[in-house]
């Protein structure tokens, strides 16, 4: 490998107005405009450059990006080879740095700019390699892949030889399973047709859309009222028939019985699981609630704002989880998943990643192969998330066909975003925040 020094470290806040149409609207995030820190390290090569983002949804993006700048100091003068051949030391620089590591560790807004910063480094090695980054991971050998991923405070669930173990098993057979995700794509699922803050009538023109294009996965917003929820569930399980599926979304909303009275009530509509129905650090309190549900068939589903694979360890500890929903934005990039999806194996369960939002489609998907191709070698019970909005803004944008994701070609974690996008939505100075603080003048 070329030795590719990192020069710099850019971060903008850019912002899509997304709540003025109440899309991704839920219980608790009412009015979300979807938003990231958007970073490009720039390299002692002027052409090549690492791009990496971290998902917000609005108000607050500017302390991430200040985190980002923060971080950026460990960054700036190291090169692509130093980080590589040791990746498991930078992550532990960056995420244990002896001064910063007091505002985390490892969760919270110093834990999102590191995402960002180390999706910034994965698109940047995945570049140099001129693979996308699924290829970068399916292909590298075993024992690099491990050496990628911070085993502190795992052992006693996962050993680095146990995780070894599982990545030899998965290479059999890779190369088939490669061959179908190219020709088939990974099985998605939609969020697109009923937001909470979406009409009955919005909601079955959408559903009837994305049934005509093929979906047969649908998952709906709940929480907010126990009548709404049983008429928008009602309608829904009617349009899309018995035997599509249909999956329930709280976002956090209730406390650990009132989840399980509620979702009782919404049993008859056949969900296949209930997702974040409490607060996401209670890992007594999903094993309750995945305990009282269980009888009911109803899984419990979580992950999106699990702030680091320590949580994700003790959930799947606990039995406090049916479906593992990593998030590619959420805790330390790549390195830290890896973790979390081969615990999840160990485990014997089902990763099916959180996404939405804007850019998350982009990158979890390559996750998500990973993990098919290399760990799981199953599509039982697994899907990955699907939202169809703001990919116009990416360089190399999410394809969807049959309600699947088609593996991304392009070299890079397809983090890249048009210039244009980000310069007409970076906040507050870009010209769409412009237009609208004028009109609201
Ligand atoms: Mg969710």
């Amino acid at each position: 490998m070329l030795a590719i020094k990192i020069i710099n470290v850019s971060v903008r806040d850019v912002r899509f107005p997304t709540s003025l149409e109440q899309h991704g609207s839920d219980a608790m995030h009412t009015d979300p405009d979807y938003s990231v820190a958007y970073v490009v390290l720039e390299t002692d090569k002027a052409e090549l450059k690492g791009y990496g983002l971290t998902f917000t949804v609005g108000r607050g993006t500017e302390i991430v990006v200040c985190a980002v700048k923060a971080l950026s100091t460990l960054v700036v003068g190291k090169t692509l080879e130093e980080i590589t051949s040791d990746f498991r030391g930078f992550y532990r620089l960056l995420s244990s740095d002896g001064q910063m590591r007091w505002i985390g560790p490892e969760k919270g807004v110093i834990h999102l700019a590191t995402a960002a910063v180390l999706n910034a480094v994965w698109d940047l090695w995945a570049r140099v390699e001129r693979k996308p980054l699924w290829k970068l991971l399916v292909d590298m050998d075993p024992a690099k892949l491990i050496s990628c991923i911070d085993f502190r405070y795992l052992t006693d669930a996962l050993t680095e030889q146990e995780a070894l173990d599982i990545l030899v098993k998965g290479k059999k057979d890779q190369k088939s399973r490669e061959e179908q995700m190219l020709k088939e794509g990974y099985p998605a699922y939609t969020t697109s047709c009923a937001w909470l803050g979406y009409t009955d009538q919005q909601l079955t023109q959408l559903c009837n859309e994305a049934l005509a294009q093929g979906w047969t996965k649908f998952k709906v917003k709940v929480g907010a009222d126990l009548q709404d929820d049983i008429r928008r569930c009602s309608l829904i399980r009617k349009l899309i028939g018995p035997n599509n599926t249909l999956m329930i979304d709280a976002n956090q909303r209730w406390d650990v019985n009132e989840a399980i009275t509620w979702v009782t009530k919404l049993a008859e509509f056949q969900p296949l699981w209930i997702e974040e129905p409490t607060c996401p650090d209670d890992i007594l309190g999903h094993a309750s609630i995945s305990k009282a549900l269980a009888p009911l068939g109803i899984g419990v589903a979580s992950g999106e704002q699990c702030h680091n694979r320590v949580m994700f360890k003790q959930f799947l500890q606990a039995s406090a989880l049916q479906f593992v929903q990593i998030d590619s934005c959420r805790v330390g990039s790549v390195n830290e998943n890896l973790a979390t999806i081969l615990m999840a194996a160990k485990f014997n369960v089902p990763v099916c990643p959180h996404a939405g939002g804007v850019g998350l489609c982009e990158l979890v998907q390559h996750l998500i192969l990973f993990d098919y191709i290399s760990v799981s070698a199953s599509l039982s019970n697994r899907m990955c998330e699907f939202v169809d909005h703001l990919h116009e803004h990416f360089k190399s944008p999410t394809v969807i066909r049959n309600a699947k994701y088609i593996p991304p070609k392009d070299p890079g974690f397809s983090c890249e975003m048009l210039e244009e996008s980000v310069k007409k939505h970076q906040y507050p100075e870009g010209e769409v925040w412009r237009a609208i603080e004028k009109q609201q003048k």
